[in-house]
């Protein structure tokens, strides 16, 4: 694990370089309060710090503040390395952002141990937040397609419809449906069903747009939200249908026809249905249509 040692005395230095590299840390050096606070912003800085306290410029307790400020999912874990040892001199070194600090002259013994408990809880953090955003993921998207989930698509559709209204900026919405999706469970069996849900998704992304955004709003149907400047907001969606319908998805040695109706849903921020649900019923009105029109088919509300 990196470490920064900071401190404007060079045999210090120097010999703090030499025990923490028998330790198994890979020392940085910096000389002042600045060289340390200039690594701390470069690329990939070390985790673990260990500060003297008093250096000329900025000392070890404004290097503290500093980090504080930039409020880091993951701070570093900071030691202070410091002759002062009285109460008030400690709390301030804590106050400032520290999480622990060493007296000098120090105990080597007493050095290894602290910097041990600081690579122990820097790891610790990383894994916490690495399950955060692991669990934040899986909240947010399906298991089987890995597309959002319908809660997430959702809250996409409430955000972009606000940003719509308020900024003006178009907005579409396709309500996807897997025609005859049964008849593929019932010929090939449920687990095939799931392949062509999946290879469903794939196509999806590789239609749309970076920006565009699509979930699973049930079973077989999926809901693409899209900002597109089209005067005509069907392309996209044609786009989507043709890529379906054009190339049989292949499974095991299968050869499996698939389609999907469209209903879509044009929003304009004058347009009386402005609402989520009325969007929704509107495209899902549409999406009707479509299957009644013969399915493998779009139509625009
Ligand atoms: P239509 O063209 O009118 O939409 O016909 P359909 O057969 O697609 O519609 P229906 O609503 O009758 O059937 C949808 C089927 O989708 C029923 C359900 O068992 C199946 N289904 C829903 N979720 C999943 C899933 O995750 N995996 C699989 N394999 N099937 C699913
Ligand atoms: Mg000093
Ligand atoms: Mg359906
Ligand atoms: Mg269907």
């Amino acid at each position: 694990m990196k470490l920064l040692i900071s401190d404007d005395d060079l045999t210090s230095r120097v010999m703090l370089q030499a025990l923490t590299t028998q330790w198994g840390f890979e020392p940085v050096l910096a000389e002042d309060g600045e060289q340390a606070w200039a690594i701390l912003r470069g690329d990939n800085p070390p985790r673990l710090l260990l500060l003297d306290w008093e250096m000329p410029g900025m000392s070890g307790p404004d290097v503290c503040k500093k980090v504080q400020e930039m409020d880091l999912d993951d701070p570093p874990f900071i030691i202070l390395l410091t002759a002062r040892n009285k109460k008030a001199d400690i709390v301030a070194g804590l106050d400032a952002g520290a999480n622990d600090y060493v007296s000098k002259p120090f105990d080597s013994a007493e050095l290894r141990a602290r910097l041990q408990v600081g690579k122990r809880m820097i790891d610790l953090q990383s894994e916490l937040l690495q399950a955060h955003h692991q669990l934040k993921t899986q909240a947010a998207h399906d298991t089987l397609t890995e597309l959002l989930n319908r809660g997430a698509v959702m809250s996409v559709l409430k955000h972009e419809l606000a940003r719509s209204q308020r900024e003006g900026s178009p907005l579409c919405i396709g309500l996807c449906d897997v025609d005859h999706f049964k008849n593929i469970n019932d010929n090939y069996g449920h687990l095939v069903g799931d392949a062509v849900l999946k290879e469903l998704a794939k196509r999806f992304n590789k239609v749309l747009r970076p920006y565009d955004q699509v979930g699973r709003y049930g079973g077989e149907e999926f809901l693409i939200i899209t900002n597109t400047i089209d005067i005509n907001c069907m392309s996209p969606f044609e786009r989507i249908r043709e890529c379906v319908a054009d190339t049989p998805f292949q499974h095991e040695g299968l050869s499996i026809p698939v389609t999907i109706s469209i209903g879509i849903v044009q929003f304009t921020p004058t347009s009386s249905n402005s609402d989520i649900n009325s969007l929704l019923n509107l495209a899902d009105k549409a999406l009707y249509e479509a299957k009644a029109n013969g399915r493998n088919s779009s139509i625009l509300a």
